[in-house]
């Protein structure tokens, strides 16, 4: 099998790479998105057995140097109802499976690793709920918008959203490796899907060079891990290369539906650029395979510190023990425990949202139970652009003279001398 692949080598670091290199590939949610030349040997070499048992099953041509291959699982991803209907009884799901091709609707696409694990499970399951498009998604309730946080009001260039003074947020590709359907993003990666070419990524790198009161700087998308070695290298480089950008980050949900593409090439880019910084979007415990914590003791092993960023999904995690099993798991793999965020009023997502209660019932049921290390901040995206504002349960009860009246994770209360 081997003669099939080529090896993946990285351009030498000085190497200048030629603007055609570094065109941005247009995702489609059919077709290839890679030619079989690029489709290569990878070191990325883990397949835990039940989904070694579903690669039996539903890739039984597939080497294991394919799948393990990042390339290859986005090419082989399932994108319609009917590529699904292999693995999953869909007609517990939509009636007219074709509602959702006809739509402007997020697109569909999984990848086979992440399908295999929905292997034996019911139409319910979490892991499935949260990528496999529902009907509901047609239910728009009050309140929701295409652009719930007004970022395209924040855009002094098409990628680039400038919301709070010191830092900013750059979209660098419209493309996901799988689509979550409560994406707060999901206007971005449509049908008719941006692209973002060098052009649109210069002109955001220059407006953060001639901003020095930029100092952090978010790049998401879409996944910014979807890009190919170079595209990264050069991103990280040109904005390293801005002296008053002290932060780099990356936000991604790629470790836990593509761990595959987390191989030693692409860590070893990352950490040429330090301080880079990881907010991995995790959903739930079971998410956490062989292959995802390879992905992540990679990512740390790099020096890469990993922060998570889980939505609050009715049906999915809505639940202390959920949580709590899912932030246990997060800290064993060196990812510290971020962000709770209520989940985002995009049009259609009314079914994923949990009273605001519920958030607050999670951290209470959190802290004091767990160590501090193990408990995010809950917080609401203020609709409109106002920003990440955290809830607290009541702790602080108020005053009594000289006193601060607290309630604590027992709900006892207590008295602190605090003289005004
Ligand atoms: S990975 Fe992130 S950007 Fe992509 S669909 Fe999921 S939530 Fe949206």
């Amino acid at each position: 099998m081997k003669e099939m692949f080529s090896q993946d080598k990285e351009p030498p670091l000085e190497q200048e790479l030629s603007s055609t290199e570094l065109i941005l590939e247009t995702a489609t949610t059919a077709g290839k998105l890679f030619k079989d030349s690029e489709i290569v040997l990878s070191d990325f070499n883990i397949i835990n057995p039940e989904t070694a048992k579903f690669r039996l099953n539903h890739f039984p041509k597939a080497s294991d140097l394919q799948w393990n291959n990042w390339k290859w699982q986005i090419q082989n991803s399932y994108t319609s109802f009917d590529e699904l209907s292999e693995i999953l009884d869909i007609s517990n799901i939509a009636d007219d499976v074709d509602f959702i091709s006809t739509s402007n609707k997020l697109p569909l696409r999984i990848t086979p690793y992440y399908a295999s694990l929905f292997d034996g499970k019911p139409t319910n399951y979490p892991l499935i709920k949260s990528v496999v498009p529902s009907k509901l998604e047609f239910v728009t309730s009050e309140g929701e918008e295409e652009d719930p946080l007004h970022e395209e009001d924040m855009c002094p260039s098409e990628s680039l959203v400038h919301r709070y003074p010191d830092r900013v947020l750059m979209l660098s590709t419209g493309f996901c490796s799988v689509y979550c359907r409560y994406c707060t993003r999901s206007r971005m990666a449509t049908k008719d899907q941006k692209s973002y070419g060098l052009k649109v990524w210069k002109k955001s790198i220059e407006y953060i060079r001639n901003n020095p009161t930029i100092r952090d700087i978010v790049i998401s998308g879409g996944d910014p891990l979807t890009m190919s070695d170079k595209q990264i290298d050069y991103l990280l480089s040109e904005l390293r290369s801005i002296p008053h950008l002290e932060i780099i980050r990356l936000g991604t949900k790629v470790p836990v539906v593509l761990p595959q593409r987390i191989t030693n090439n692409l860590v070893n880019i990352i950490k040429k650029y330090h301080p880079v910084f990881m907010s991995v979007h995790i959903t739930h415990p079971d998410e956490f395979t062989p292959e995802v914590k390879e992905a992540f003791n990679r990512i740390a092993n790099a020096g890469i510190v990993m922060g998570s960023q889980t939505v609050l999904l009715k049906g999915i995690n809505d639940d202390v023990s959920i949580m709590k099993s899912l932030m246990h798991k997060a800290l064993l793999n060196r990812v510290k425990p971020y962000y709770i965020y209520q989940c985002d009023p995009i049009p259609g997502s009314s079914h994923f949202r949990t009273p605001v209660s519920k958030g607050l019932e999670i951290i209470q049921g959190l802290r004091g139970h767990t160590s501090g290390y193990a408990i995010p901040h809950f917080v609401i995206d203020a609709p409109g652009g106002g920003g990440k504002i955290p809830l607290l349960p009541e702790y602080y009860q108020g005053r009594e003279g000289n006193y601060v009246i607290m309630k604590n994770f027992e709900g006892k209360t207590y008295k602190y001398y605090d003289p005004v």
